[in-house]
């Protein structure tokens, strides 16, 4: 028997949530098994125990839960993606309509709304997805099949699915859309106590279970996913097979790989190829990130999952390697990855074109999730450097600020021409294949997770996020209050007020960008020393600032009415990149602490692209309340570059001098479609 404390650790492991909030009885009657396996050693504070009341991220969270959730299910219900399961379950008659992957497009936003809904209950909200889940329930074969795609016509299946289940797994998609049934099943039984799709989950699980393995039909899925949604569905369940599982197709891919040859020129054809799916070596062999960019951050957080789960250092060697090749050589400065739009992969080494770069969103997001997870294993600061620059840069650029309009890739640079957006130039309402959209919405409303964490009597701060959070550390519980006005200015007031006086360690972390570290990994650097170095006080008494693994640790006797003042200063910053990166040569980009800056046309008379930034031209920051929802811009003076676009008028081309603004990259491509750019030319 499992006690409830120790279902709660574990599942606020990976999922950042608390069972407090569902129905814990249930929960312990799904327990079949003692694990007795290791796990994560650092524990994040679940998201329902952190209260925002952050200016910066507050507002997105809501626009989230009232604007884009809902515009999630009308749009499933235009396109037809819920009416799919509807047919399969025989509901209304009706055809398919849509790509294979659909039905997670449906499964996203459900697990969106599950998160929100731990934060605001919300009855209506909840009956809504209930009908939903009715339908994906009356979809699911009885023996526990459940795939819109062939369910709806099985005489005439969809293209890319094969015609029988499973033999066609790697294009199918199958797989992969289990996965993000399994997450968001999870999600939804945490946040109302119901089975009811975690029933369906399970019943699914079981069938692939009993379908594939060792003894068994031999395959791994073509797009990985379902490795991680497995680990969260043993982690609610306890039941081993589940895990097993996971490990299963991990280590089973790259091995008796039998790939359908598709004619060239099939649009299936790529789906097949062994590098695109990562399954040109033995995942414990493989040392680059090749391939599609989502499929690799996906598989490397369930390897990360693997790792600290069976204690596997052959696991964990691997995803180090294959970290240190994507931030060393394969990721951009706002942490998205994946440089080509053909296949949507990761290009060669320092191969980072700005015009043309793909940075698929769900690739920012997959940063995430695998960099959270390296730091759950190593306690390692450079690991949430890497996810914050994910959050306030990759990620949110993915959706505008009116939350209804989605980017798909996030280039660095637009000429106004090159339709980068699955053929659009700005934010698209939705897509043919609608991966990102729902994925925003889920993670999202699971931000708050990401702030704090606990390993025994040591609580870290891993981002400044204004707000309230209980925790409990060391068997004390410790109210922890932040007040900032984080990203725009970096001071930071942390006060704690333990139960009773006792002795434990607050761990804050000192990002990297506030010293001399652009990014982990040597990519990028700064260009210039920091002006002025990050200070620290203890109830208003400087503290000397000595970091171990990028955090100040502090232990004391801490008691109520504590305060911690951070203090991390934000200068605008010149960046370089490596100079192997030859689209980034004699380039600079602004940061400003975590954010990476943009110049956009209305901003600069018209044009961006013929900006110019002198080694020797000074920036200054301010504030606009009303500009793109409340931004820090930052000024200076650029020269024109002659023979590119044109200066806004014949005088100032004449003197070649132009004032520059600069915006956060989140905020860009807000005021019509033209110029953007990240790098800008130093002569
Ligand atoms: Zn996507």
């Amino acid at each position: 028997m499992i006690s409830r404390k120790r279902i709660l650790s574990g599942l606020a492991r990976t999922l950042g949530v608390s069972l407090a909030a569902a129905s814990v009885g249930a929960a312990t009657a799904l327990m079949e098994a003692t694990p007795g396996k290791k796990d994560y050693p650092i524990t994040p504070v679940p998201f329902t125990q952190v209260k925002v009341a952050d200016a910066f991220w507050l507002p997105r969270i809501e626009t989230n839960r009232t604007v884009t959730i809902p515009f999630l299910f009308q749009k499933n219900e235009e396109t037809g993606r819920l009416d799919n399961f509807a047919i399969a379950g025989g509901l209304i008659k009706g055809k398919y309509r849509g790509e294979r992957y659909n039905d997670t497009d449906v499964y996203k936003p459900i697990e969106g709304a599950s998160y929100s809904l731990m934060a605001h209950p919300d009855r209506e909200l909840e009956r809504e997805l209930d009908a939903m889940i009715a339908k994906i329930a009356a979809a699911q074969e009885p023996d526990g099949y459940l795939f819109t795609a062939r369910t709806c016509d099985p005489a005439h299946p969809q293209p890319g699915i094969g015609p029988e289940r499973w033999v066609e797994e790697t294009v199918s998609h199958e797989l992969y859309n289990a996965g993000h049934l399994y997450e968001a099943a999870v999600v939804h039984f945490l946040a109302t106590g119901k089975r009811s799709l975690l029933d369906v989950a399970i019943k699914n699980a079981d069938l692939v279970a009993s379908v594939f393995g060792p003894e068994k039909r031999h395959g791994f899925p073509g797009h990985q996913e379902i490795e991680l949604a497995l680990v969260k569905l043993y982690r609610v369940t306890g039941s081993e097979k589940y895990l097993a599982l996971a490990k299963y197709f991990l280590d089973q891919r790259g091995r008796e790989v039998k790939l359908t040859q598709y004619p060239r020129g099939n649009r299936f054809a790529i789906y097949n190829e062994p590098e695109q799916i990562q399954a040109h070596k033995p995942v414990l062999e493989q040392d680059e990130a090749v391939g599609h960019a989502v499929r690799l951050t996906y598989m490397a957080s369930g390897m990360a999952d693997i790792a600290a789960i069976y204690g596997d250092p052959a696991y964990l060697a691997a995803i180090e390697r294959l970290w240190a090749n994507v931030v060393g050589k394969k990721m951009y400065l706002t942490a998205g990855v994946g440089s080509r739009h053909d296949r949507e992969r990761f290009g060669d080494n320092y191969e980072l074109p700005n015009l043309t770069g793909y940075l698929e969103t769900c690739a920012s997001i997959g940063m995430a999730l695998w960099n959270e997870r390296m730091f759950l294993l190593t306690g390692e600061a450079r690991y949430v450097d890497v996810m914050e620059r994910a959050m306030y840069n990759g990620i949110l650029a993915g959706v505008s600020l009116d939350g209804k309009a989605f980017f798909y890739a996030n280039p660095l640079e637009s000429d106004g021409k090159f339709r980068f957006n699955q053929g659009q130039l700005g934010r698209a309402p939705f897509f043919g294949t609608a991966c990102c959209p729902g994925n925003i919405s889920r993670f999202l409303p699971s931000m708050p997770g990401y702030v704090y964490a606990v390993k025994g009597d040591a609580l870290y701060v891993n981002l400044f996020v204004q707000g309230e959070a209980a925790v409990e550390v060391g068997g004390t519980g410790v109210k922890v209050r932040q007040q900032t006005r984080y990203p725009w200015d970096g001071a930071v007031r942390i006060a704690v007020e333990p139960e009773s006086r006792s002795a434990w360690t607050i761990l804050v972390r000192v990002p990297g960008w506030a010293g001399d570290e652009a990014t982990p990994g040597g990519l990028y650097r700064f260009a210039d020393t920091a002006p002025e170095k990050p200070t620290l006080k203890v109830n208003g008494k400087a503290v000397a600032v000595v970091l171990d693994k990028g955090y100040a640790r502090m232990t004391r006797n801490w008691k109520k009415g504590d305060v911690i003042e951070l203090n991390l200063p934000m200068p605008v910053r010149r960046v370089v990149t490596d100079e192997a990166v030859k689209d980034d040569a004699g380039k600079i980009a602004l940061v400003r602490g975590p954010l990476v800056y943009c110049a956009e046309w209305p901003d600069n008379g018209g044009h961006a692209l013929d900006l110019a930034v002198p080694d020797d031209a000074g920036f200054r920051s301010e504030w606009r309340p009303e500009m793109l929802g409340g931004v820090m811009v930052i000024r200076g003076k650029a020269v024109t570059r002659a023979g590119a676009t044109g200066g806004s008028s014949a005088s100032q081309a004449a003197e070649g001098t132009r004032s520059l603004v600069l915006i956060p990259y989140y905020a860009w491509a807000h005021r019509g479609s033209g110029e953007m750019v990240v790098w800008l030319p130093r002569k």
